[in-house]
């Protein structure tokens, strides 16, 4: 079991999380962008050669906890995340785009994001 998948499953969804400490710049983190309502910034641990999140400010845990009300904001994450990788290099060749949600998903921060990955050539399945 990789060191990812035992930090998801020993994570546990509720409360502050070190997402909410970087978009209150509590802490700091390599942003690539901002607006009002979403922040995206380098992964610490990239899982290719490129490797950005891109996160509401909001702090809405998971994908599974999202309303009807979250259509306009989950929508301007997916738009960011294509500026984002227009903006990495990564747009021509293709890219791929993760949301882990709960334990069987394997997240281990608690604050919806998106995993945007490129650079490299992507497998399928995925593990
Ligand atoms: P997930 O497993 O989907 O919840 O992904 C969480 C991601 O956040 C992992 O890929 C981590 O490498 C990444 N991560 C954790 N802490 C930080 C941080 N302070 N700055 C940037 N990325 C982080």
């Amino acid at each position: 079991m990789s060191d990812e998948v035992q930090k998801a499953q020993a994570a546990q969804p509720g409360g502050d999380t070190i997402f909410g400490k970087i978009v209150r710049k509590e802490i700091p983190a390599d942003i690539i962008y901002e607006d009002d309502s979403c922040l995206a910034f380098r992964d610490v641990n990239p899982q290719a050669p490129v490797h950005f999140l891109v996160i509401p400010k909001k702090g809405i845990p998971q994908l599974s906890k999202c309303e009807d009300d979250d259509a306009g904001l989950l929508g301007r994450m997916m738009l960011v995340a294509k500026k984002c990788a227009e903006k990495e290099g990564i747009a021509e060749n293709g890219f791929r785009v993760v949301i882990n949600d709960g334990r069987d998903g394997a997240q281990s921060v608690y604050h919806l994001h998106l995993h945007v990955m490129g650079k490299r050539q992507m497998a399928w399945p995925p593990g």
